[in-house]
C-alpha cells in the first residue's frame, strides 16, 4: 500500500489524515496479525518516537471506522490486520501460536446457523479454528503449550 492509498483510506472513513494514523495503518498492513507491541515498534521505526497509548489509540480509531480489524485468539494476545470486511477466520497453533487466514466458505457473516436463535438477531458467528500448524507437527520433541484447553498427549 502507498502512502496515497492509505491516506484515501482514512478519507474514505472521514478520518483525519496524520502521521501516526498513516505509520499505524501501514504497519498493519505490513505485519498482518501482529500484536501492539510489534506494531508499536514498526510505528517507531517509522515515525521515530511515539508512546504506547498513542499507538493503541490510533488502533482503536481504526479499528472503530472498521479499516482494521481486530482479533483475538483465546490465550493470546490482540492481532490486528488490514484485510477486513470479507468474515474470513483464522487457523491458530496451540503449539507456537502462528495465525493463518482461510477463507470463510460463505463469504459473510453470520456463517454458522444457530439451531435456535431465541429471537435474537445474529449477525456474527466467530470461528477459530485450532490445531498444530505444518512446522511443529514436523517438529519431533514439540510439546504443546498449555491453552487452558484439552491437549491430547
Ligand atoms: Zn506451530
Ligand atoms: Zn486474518
Ligand atoms: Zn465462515
Amino acid at each position: 500500500m502507498t502512502s496515497p492509498e492509505l491516506e484515501a483510506q482514512l478519507r474514505s472513513v472521514s478520518l483525519r489524515v496524520t502521521r501516526p494514523r498513516l505509520a499505524v495503518l501501514a504497519s498493519v498492513h505490513a505485519h498482518p496479525h501482529a500484536d501492539t507491541d510489534a506494531l508499536i515498534a514498526s510505528v517507531r521505526a517509522e515515525v521515530g518516537s511515539v508512546s504506547h497509548q498513542a499507538v493503541y489509540d490510533v488502533l482503536r480509531v481504526l479499528t472503530d471506522a472498521g479499516l482494521v480489524r481486530r482479533i483475538q485468539p483465546a490465550g493470546a494476545t490482540a492481532r490486528y490486520e488490514a484485510r477486513v470486511g470479507d468474515n474470513h477466520h483464522h487457523l491458530v497453533c496451540r503449539s507456537c501460536g502462528a495465525i493463518t487466514d482461510v477463507d470463510c466458505s460463505v463469504h459473510r457473516a453470520p456463517c454458522l446457523t444457530a439451531s435456535d436463535d431465541h429471537g435474537y438477531v445474529v449477525d456474527e458467528a466467530e470461528v477459530v479454528y485450532w490445531g498444530t500448524c505444518p512446522g511443529c507437527a514436523a517438529a519431533p520433541t514439540n510439546q504443546p503449550v498449555p491453552t487452558g484447553r484439552n491437549a491430547d498427549e
